[in-house]
């Protein structure tokens, strides 16, 4: 049911004169619209405005105004958004980081194919809560500024819509510097001497209309906008055609941002919006006053109009394809006009709409999903003509390094595939895939891009193409559709995802992060095992597989020599590694090991990470094969530990690291289980917010605490319906965090067990924390409860509920919002040792 996306930037391969262009990232291969979205398809190709709208992250946008704007303003709809929320939490996952950045641009473009709103990015990173603008734009640099006036040249908007205020009202850093940027990028745009290095690339100098500011609105309940001089629109309106008003398609598409766990309500009935003009032209009755929304704004455009309302008059749902011959017409007026964004962007739609309205199916299917350089892989062809239009094929063509050849004018018999299965070198340099703007490391807070013309996309392109040119109705016309891999999942049903490039060695580290003890009962010595976990993949291979390690470390044995065929099963090999400092004298240690397999001088280093959650497409990248040694005195007393896992973070990796024996606790294992035999019982992230059951039985885990059990509780979110229930005396969760991960962390009673057993927690502990210190910390608390650190952001009052204390019974209880589930993967030692402390209950 869903419009496919129009990207800007597929744009530049228009001069090849693709006709349909499949964006990735669409749902694959490209759907056919039904009549509904065709009619509606027709509407917006008559409309020529176009709308950007601004905001800093995933889930900022108004979703409410994008699919206004795409559906009953009809203009070509675009949503800049600064960052990927990589800085985020994921409420369904254990992925953080720059994984979640993928992830969040994922459940973006699968909002976008609901609200059919396009998507992009600049290069900004986001880092984590920045409570001002100034720190952010220091921390982002002024290439930001650069992105977004490329993304305004590129798709020239005749309005921009900003979600902030420029000022502190947008309360995030990130959200205030959004609007400051879309601000100056306004007027930069329009100056020829700001980045003249875009308009060496091409892109023109742009002024938009206006600017203005989509006033807040977050509540049913908030009173009417009176604000003189804004101007009120109506987003609440039903679509007939679609059987949906804007407001439901909103909270559908707003419910794609699942790692946020932000399923929305999908409002019905009159839901009313404000804007307040900024810069431009003032508008006084509606956005797009003084804009000229028809063909007639482009020369020559008024042939195409007049064609375009002949194919919507004429739609008939039963027999979309009768209009065929109209929408040809209008494609052929629409080639003669210039090369504006909005032309090029109506060419790929109307070319959508014309292969809708045939009904022709297209897919080019890999055999497998991941090729490696310089194999050869089958790909099934094949198209189908299902309204029987009378299609003849021309010529067929995979790229890059498959056969590009003539099809003899084969005529396509109605509703009867024609298939064919050909083979394609992968060339021996193809450069591996994965997200563009992971491909080399970020400096500060902006990613690396090397090819600017790439920066705004959301994705990158597929790595290969199908190519079907085909003659219909004596007019010529091709489609292209990515290779892809096609499954099915016993649960999901049919599943795609896009070929990807990765080496013929797969191999990753049994664990991604190692402790290198230099006391305690895991490992006395200083030493660590390390498997390798190597995987042969589609070519056969031969090589030595290696670790490079720090200077100074060692590792024995230098290399393994392996031989590796397709089809056979995984080697666990293993390294022993010694770091090379003395852990007493500097007890704060961590290092990087890379595995490297060596095939005749040719290199491999990365691992293939699948991210596979049910709502986008499975995701893959390639990043270093690498383990985070933590080399560090880091003593436990934690044997057997009990967890109750959350939406997912690292903990238990580490408590067995740290050499407890950990069990996973489901409801049933908490509510009738022998709790005693636990020494610890850990809540990991979130467990309270996506367990429900969970606090009903709370009961059960205080009793374990009465009978001498340990209970630590990480970080939950502020949830009323939590206050008071998750410790063993009143206790709220609050927003208080600190974001600063160099925060002076003061100790507020010398000599507390958790600062000092097994292991005294030092200033040097709180060294080379990542992110931030924590969040959601508890305020207020009981007096029964011991605040045993305090800290703050700059600026902000002492902030004492980071870690919580109390007896109970004959146990402990423990409440801690310190980041954990970001320092442990990290590799920090001095989150190790605390860490091990808190699972660690005194005797
Ligand atoms: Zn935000």
């Amino acid at each position: 049911m869903h419009l496919p996306r129009h990207r800007a930037f597929a744009l530049c391969v228009a001069s090849m004169f693709v006709l349909a262009v499949h964006a990735a990232g669409d749902p694959l291969p490209p759907p056919v619209m039904d009549a509904a979205r065709l009619r509606l398809a027709l509407e917006k190709l008559r409309v020529t405005g176009t709308a950007l709208y601004v905001a800093a992250h995933p889930d900022d946008e108004n979703t409410a105004m994008l699919t206004w704007l795409a559906n009953g303003v009809k203009v070509r709809t675009g949503y800049l958004a600064m960052t990927r929320g990589d800085g985020g939490q994921n409420l369904i996952g254990p992925d953080v980081g720059d994984r979640l950045g993928v992830i969040r641009t994922q459940e973006l473009l699968a909002a976008r194919r609901i609200d059919d709103a396009e998507q992009f990015f600049t290069r900004a990173i986001d880092f984590g809560f920045s409570k001002n603008p100034e720190e952010t734009l220091e921390i982002w640099g002024h290439d930001i500024l650069a992105d977004v006036v490329r993304v305004i040249r590129t798709l020239r908007p005749d309005v921009i819509v900003t979600r902030f205020a420029p000022d502190s009202t947008a309360g995030h850093g990130h959200h205030t510097a959004s609007a400051m940027l879309a601000e100056e990028a306004y007027a930069a745009a329009a100056d020829p001497a700001r980045f003249p290095d875009q308009i060496a690339q091409g892109l023109k100098p742009w002024k938009a209309k206006r600017l203005v500011w989509n006033a807040y609105r977050f509540s049913a309940a908030a009173a009417p906008d009176t604000t003189p001089g804004r101007l009120h629109v109506d987003l609440g309106a039903y679509d007939p055609l679609i059987g949906r008003s804007f407001t439901e398609l909103a909270g559908e598409s707003r419910s794609m941002h699942k790692s946020q766990g932000f399923g929305a309500a999908e409002r019905r009935g009159a839901w009313e919006n404000t804007f307040e003009n900024k810069f431009g032209d003032p508008a006084t009755r509606e956005v797009f006053d003084g804009v000229d929304l028809t063909w007639k704004r482009i020369p020559g455009g008024a042939k195409v109009d007049a064609l375009l309302a002949r194919a919507l008059k004429e739609l008939d749902p039963e027999r979309p394809q009768a209009i065929l011959p109209v929408l040809f017409q209008a494609r052929d007026e629409m080639a003669k006009l210039p090369d504006d964004p909005i032309v090029r962007h109506h060419r790929e739609l109307l070319a959508d709409v014309i292969r809708s309205a045939s009904g022709l199916w297209v897919e080019a299917i890999a055999e497998r999903p991941l090729v490696s350089p310089g194999s050869t892989v089958r790909v099934a062809l094949s198209v189908l003509d299902r309204t029987g239009v009378g299609t003849r094929m021309s010529a067929i063509s995979v790229s890059p390094g498959g056969p590009q050849r003539e099809a003899h004018d084969l005529a396509l018999a109605p509703n009867t595939a024609w298939a064919e299965t050909v083979s394609v070198e992968v060339r021996f340099d193809a450069p591996l895939t994965g997200p563009y703007w992971l491909a080399a490391p970020p400096v500060r807070g902006a990613a690396t891009v090397a090819d600017p013309t790439r920066i705004g996309e959301p994705e990158s392109p597929p790595a290969m193409r199908a190519r079907v040119e085909l003659v219909m109705l004596g007019k010529p016309f091709a489609i292209e559709t990515p290779v892809v891999y096609r499954w099915v999942d016993p649960v999901q049903g049919e599943r795609y995802r896009t070929l990807e490039i990765a080496p013929p060695i797969r191999m990753k580290f049994d664990r991604e992060v190692r402790l290198a003890a230099t006391s305690g009962p895991a490992n006395g010595s200083g030493r660590t095992r390390l498997g390798v976990v190597v995987s042969p993949a589609d070519m056969a291979l031969r090589g030595t597989l290696s670790l490079a390690v720090p200077e100074k470390w060692s590792v024995k044995p230098e290399s393994y020599t392996l031989g590796l065929k397709p089809g056979a099963s995984d080697t666990t090999v293993f390294f022993d590694v010694e770091p090379g400092t003395s852990a007493t004298e500097d007890h704060a240690a961590a290092g990087t090991v890379r595995a490297v397999f060596d095939a005749m001088g040719r290199k491999y280093n990365t691992r293939v990470v699948e991210l596979d959650y049910a709502h986008i497409p499975l995701q893959t990248m390639q990043p270093p094969a690498v383990a985070r040694v933590v080399h560090a005195q880091v003593r436990s007393t934690a044997r057997n530990v009990g967890y109750v896992m959350g939406s997912g973070d690292a903990g238990p990796d580490a408590l067995r690291e740290l050499g407890a024996a950990v069990t996973l606790l489901v409801d049933g294992d908490v509510e009738s289980g022998d709790l005693s035999r636990f020494d610890v019982i850990v809540i990991g992230v979130r467990a309270y917010n996506t367990r429900p059951r969970l606090r009903a039985l709370q009961p059960r885990l205080m009793s374990y605490v009465a009978n001498g059990g340990r209970l630590v509780v990480q970080y939950q979110t502020a949830d009323n319906a939590l206050r008071d229930r998750i410790g063993p005396y009143p206790m709220t969760v609050s927003r208080d965090r600190v974001t600063v991960e160099q925060a002076e962390m003061r100790t507020l009673i010398p000599d507390h067990p958790l600062l000092t057993t097994p292991n005294r927690i030092e200033p040097g502990d709180f060294d080379g924390w990542v992110q931030e210190r924590g969040l959601y910390f508890a305020n207020p608390w009981d007096a029964q409860y011991q605040a045993v650190l305090s800290a703050n952001d700059p600026n902000e009052p002492e902030r004492k509920g980071s870690l919580l204390y109390a007896k109970y019974g004959k146990g402990t209880f423990v409440y801690t919002g310190l980041a954990f589930f970001r320092q442990l993967p990290a590799g920090v030692p001095g989150a190790w040792r605390l860490f091990a402390n808190l699972v660690s209950p005194e005797r």
